[in-house]
């Protein structure tokens, strides 16, 4: 293990170079002119939640993270999903985004991914009875646009980099996850991402139980992920949403969830106060990381935190 002392010259070394300070002026681009185009659009910006008794159940390995306080436990925010359900009830807010901080504590495996952090910032999206479709084509103008401003904006990092950012066509392609499994097997981001020049969709993800069923056709999902091309894998999910009190209860059952903690939310939807939505959260630093080439995440952030690390500095 390294001393402090050492650890504290590689964090100064990384905070002197250039290619750090490359990714932060492209990530400052992605943010600035996110919110510009979602304003744009009639979006009005939410602040983030960040700590609630409820957050984002996530079904992959992430442990609790929360602290107690007089009494209660309080759970860092995993992802804005239930609060930007129940915001979408303000007549201020039918279309919201959030640039939201979430603290999600992956399993050490996952550091070998070279995408996954401990605390990073999505910007989050949701359409009050919007559908898959609308969230894609918005996604598909947004990606395009920042991909175009950080290339116009930061020509002299990127190119310092060696980085070519191409600004993907729309729409992009769309695949499914029954269709990739059959083509790449059950592990099929990597190879799939590797395979592709340009974003694609992926559709019909099981996961969790927000994530609306399609009441047409029972066992597959109205939801979707943007996949980055070059084996960056995936850049964004989102989804139509339940919102009716009796699917998400049959939902959460079937995901083998204790219902409890999430009886202030369930009363929400039982008196009506969710309303059918789509959205998508992707992350700020996978786009920084995706713009600049950089084969792992942690070289785009000052403060990173990785899986699984136990050197965490400042
Ligand atoms: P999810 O709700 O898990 O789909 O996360 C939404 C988006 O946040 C993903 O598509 C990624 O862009 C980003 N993301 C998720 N988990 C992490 C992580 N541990 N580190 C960095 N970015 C992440
Ligand atoms: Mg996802």
């Amino acid at each position: 293990m390294k001393s402090v002392r050492e650890m504290v010259a590689l964090q100064a070394s990384k905070l002197g170079g250039a290619r750090l300070a490359a990714a932060l002026k492209v990530q400052s681009v992605v943010l600035r002119e996110a919110a510009a185009f979602l304003h744009g659009r009639g979006f009005i910006q939410l602040l983030p939640v960040m700590v609630s008794p409820i957050t984002d159940p996530l079904n992959h390995g992430v442990a609790d993270a929360g602290i107690d306080y007089c009494g209660s436990r309080l759970q860092l925010t995993k992802s804005m999903i239930l609060h930007k359900q129940l915001a979408l009830a303000s007549p201020a807010a039918s279309k919201i985004f959030i640039i939201s901080p979430n603290v999600r504590l992956e399993i050490p495996e996952r550091a070998s991914t070279g995408r996954h952090l401990l605390e990073f910032t999505q910007i989050d999206f949701e359409m009050r009875r919007a559908s898959a479709g609308d969230a894609m084509r918005l996604t598909e103008e947004l990606f395009r646009h920042l991909f175009s401003s950080a290339k116009a904006a930061c020509a002299a990092e990127l190119a310092e980099l060696g980085r070519e950012v191409k600004v993907p066509c729309k729409p992009f392609a769309v695949r499914t996850t029954g269709g990739l499994k059959a083509e790449f097997g059950d592990s099929w981001e990597a190879d799939f991402s590797a395979s592709l020049s340009e974003p694609a969709w992926v559709l019909d993800h099981e996961r969790e139980f927000y994530d609306r069923e399609d009441p047409a056709a029972p066992g597959h999902y109205l939801n979707y992920d943007a996949v980055y091309p070059g084996g960056f894998g995936e850049a964004l999910s989102g989804g139509e949403r339940e919102f009716e009190h009796a699917r998400i209860v049959g939902r959460m059952r079937r995901n083998k969830m204790d219902l409890r903690p999430y009886s202030a939310y369930l009363e929400a939807a039982r008196i009506g106060m969710l309303s059918p939505s789509a959205g998508a959260g992707f992350g700020v630093e996978r786009m920084a990381r995706f713009l600049c080439g950089f084969e792992r995440i942690e070289d785009v952030s000052p403060f990173a935190k990785s899986p699984g690390s136990d050197g965490f500095l400042f």
